[in-house]
């Protein structure tokens, strides 16, 4: 049976301030695609998954193939990942999340993140979606535990709920609200001029990134249609592709994959583990998460998930 494996990617960027672990620099995103190259076939979303609905006779001469995905819409995918993409003519899917283009507050991850970063005290009393939370840390690591805490938390909420804590943690860290500048989001003309590059597909991602899972129909319902409307009327072409906000276990459930169907999507991924077979639910697909490693690293990493 060929291989089928989709990879997750985010930016690519060279920030030294990564503390999801988001980035993987451009010099090592070239060395992956060629290190996932040397071994197996680049190859479209579309393709991978659709190839593995026929259920063929299994080639042994075939080689493994392999799809890209970005998530979040970050600039860097127009202005780092795509140079390369098209150095190595490596098809990518670029999920983007309509709400914020455009926006120089960018995500709120990111700003949580900037507003934590370097503290070695941070004492915080916040209400997060009813629940009062008391942050009390010191030390080194002080900033680390806390954006964990804070993360895990806040992801929970509507997005109003998600900026009105992040306000209060600005207030009480005696800080203004920094703005992301490294990891700033694509403009409308950037999502633009992105979906020109025929090896780019763009998918939806949600209208506010919102945590699906648990949540009414009809809200999952609007806020992933909005999204495939919206990009469909900016590129003026069908989009078809969708990936769920956060991927994991939690973050959608079988509500979320109906909406999904009935907007019309081909396929939606996750961020849960695995490879594609003839198996997966096409609005369930499995995807890896790449970190920024080297070209041996990526190949250990593409051996242990019997991708090659
Ligand atoms: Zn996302």
């Amino acid at each position: 049976m060929i291989r089928r494996t989709i990879l997750m990617y985010h930016r690519v960027a060279e920030d030294p301030r990564d503390p999801y672990s988001l980035c993987v620099s451009p010099d090592r995103f070239e060395a992956q695609l060629r290190t996932i190259m040397e071994s197996a076939e680049l190859v479209d979303l579309h393709s991978l998954s659709s190839t593995a609905d026929q259920g063929r006779r299994p080639d042994r001469r075939a080689r493994a193939q392999v799809a890209l995905t970005l998530d979040d819409g970050y600039a860097d995918n127009l202005l780092a990942a795509l140079p390369i993409a098209e150095m190595l003519g490596a098809p990518m899917t670029v999920y983007v999340t309509t709400g914020y283009l455009g926006s120089s507050a960018g995500y709120w991850w990111d700003r949580l993140a900037l507003l934590l970063d370097g503290r070695d005290r941070i004492d915080l009393d916040v209400e997060i979606g009813g629940d009062r939370l008391r942050v009390l840390l010191t030390g080194e690591a002080a900033s680390e535990y806390a954006l964990v805490a804070l993360h895990t938390r806040l992801r929970q909420l509507a997005v109003t709920e998600i900026e009105a804590a992040l306000a209060t943690i600005a207030e009480q860290l005696a800080t203004p609200m920094p703005e992301p500048l490294s990891a700033r989001v694509m403009s409308r003309d950037e999502v633009c001029a992105l979906a020109k590059s025929p090896l780019v597909t763009i998918g939806a991602h949600t209208v506010d990134h919102v945590l699906l899972g648990g949540r009414g129909f009809a809200e999952q319902l609007e806020t992933i249609r909005r999204s495939k409307e919206e990009l469909e009327t900016l590129i003026g072409c069908p989009v078809l592709r969708f990936a769920y906000p956060y991927g994991d276990g939690e973050a959608f459930d079988p509500a979320s994959v109906e909406a999904v169907r009935r907007c019309g999507f081909e396929t939606a991924c996750t961020t849960l583990g695995g490879r594609v077979t003839r198996l997966n639910d096409r609005l369930r697909l499995p995807r890896r998460v790449v970190r920024n490693w080297h070209a041996g690293e990526m190949q250990d990493q593409l051996r242990a998930w019997r991708a090659v």
